[in-house]
């Protein structure tokens, strides 16, 4: 598929296999493991000597190849890697490019912290987490402790920070780090990583790339080389995706433009709605004209997501009231499906933590975090409004 073709037309052709039977997409290849007509024909893939289908734990199956084709097309990457998680995809990417040290900026989403700050010590590797305004503290961390890997997700989770990837990867690059965006919340769709010199693109597919909340999965996407590195980490971990959620995935990429473009509409004009509204006290979407990061969100993204926080006048048990007087939206972690989601972080994504260290993270307890769905924006306002009344 050429480059220059358009990122929808990407969408629907990158990756297709089109076999004898006239389907118009790759054919799911519900096996383990592919026949050979002679040993000296399995020698020529297993030694390399020509590129062929052998077992599927390892991503040489049709399916998977398919929608990894595709995923590195969406990035404009050369190569992509598909996983049985977004954390898997994580995981396999810390071993392979962070065993010198990894350091994570601002507010990721939970199981990474989790995996940089208990796990992943464990087995040595350094990993040093600047939140809140540590972030500022990039340079010296980079110049004293020598990490290998600069992780961050732009915008974050659930305050909407955004991280300037031109300025973090030029300074990282001087000293000779690499940088991985999870680009899970903006998608490919309104930011693409790579251009703006990130190394290595992180999806939680499970989120807007599968886009119906009915997979669970994870891609990288980045140089040859570097993806190569990370390959025989996920086979031996056994991290890898099963070929019917690949031809899942493959499906939901083909409308990916379109599913994201709408929620892009829709969040913004949730977010214009409640600005004013006077049980508002904050709208946290990088879309409005007055959210403080507008113009460096402007700068390094396309379209600013379905994924919006509304700050409200009162206390958590007011916020959870709100919560659970929603009819549309469910109250379920997660983002990216066509049901409009809300969750409170502090009973959620940010439970764990004491309301300082929360505090340091620049969450409070009256925080509403939604991922926008597919509904039409007037009903999603109407259920806004009927939650807010009386609070
Ligand atoms: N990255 C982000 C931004 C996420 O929100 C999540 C999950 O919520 C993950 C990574 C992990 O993805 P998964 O649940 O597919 O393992």
């Amino acid at each position: 598929m050429k480059s220059d073709h358009d990122l929808s037309t990407r969408c629907v052709h990158a990756g297709e296999v089109r076999d004898a039977e006239g389907s118009p997409h790759t054919p799911i290849y519900n096996t383990t493991t592919f026949g050979f007509t002679s040993t000296a024909d399995l020698l020529d893939v297993v030694e390399g000597r020509r590129p062929g289908n052998l077992y599927t734990r390892y991503g040489l199956n049709p399916t998977i190849r398919s929608v990894e084709v595709k995923l590195a097309s969406l990035e404009n990457a050369e190569s992509a890697l598909v996983f049985s998680s977004g954390m898997a995809a994580e995981a396999a990417l810390f071993f392979a490019h962070g065993r010198r040290g990894i350091v994570c900026l601002g507010n990721a989403y939970g199981g990474t912290l989790q995996l940089l700050s208990d796990q992943l010590p464990l087995v040595g590797v350094p990993t040093f987490l600047l939140q809140g305004e540590d972030a500022g503290r990039l340079a010296e961390v980079l110049q004293k402790e020598g990490p290998g890997l600069v992780f961050f997700e732009t915008p974050t989770n659930p305050t909407m920070e955004i991280f300037d990837i031109r300025e973090i990867c030029r300074l990282s690059r001087s000293f000779g780090a690499l940088v991985a965006v999870d680009n899970t919340f903006a998608s490919p769709i309104n930011q693409q990583v790579l251009a703006l010199g990130a190394d290595i693109a992180v999806h939680s597919a499970t989120k807007y790339l599968g886009g119906h909340s009915d997979l669970t999965g994870g891609a990288l996407m980045g140089s040859k080389d570097l993806i190569e590195a990370v390959a025989p980490w996920r086979k031996n971990l056994g991290q890898m995706m099963a070929p019917e959620i690949a031809a899942l995935l493959a499906r939901s990429l083909r409308t990916l433009p379109i599913r994201v473009e709408r929620q892009n509409q829709t969040a913004q004009a949730v977010a214009e709605a409640m600005r004013d509204h006077p049980k508002v006290a904050r709208v946290l979407y990088p879309g409005l004209p007055d959210f403080p990061q507008h113009d460096l969100a402007r700068s390094q993204m396309s379209g600013f997501g379905g994924m919006l926080t509304l700050e409200i006048h009162g206390s958590g048990e007011d916020a959870t009231k709100v919560v659970d007087r929603l009819e549309l939206f469910l109250i379920a972690p997660s983002l990216g499906g066509p049901e409009s989601l809300a969750t409170q972080p502090m009973t959620t994504t940010h439970f764990g933590l004491t309301p300082e260290e929360r505090r340091k993270r620049g969450i409070t307890d009256s925080m509403i975090r939604f991922s926008i769905g597919m509904e039409a924006a007037k009903d999603l306002i109407g259920d806004l409004h009927n939650a807010l009344k009386n609070i």
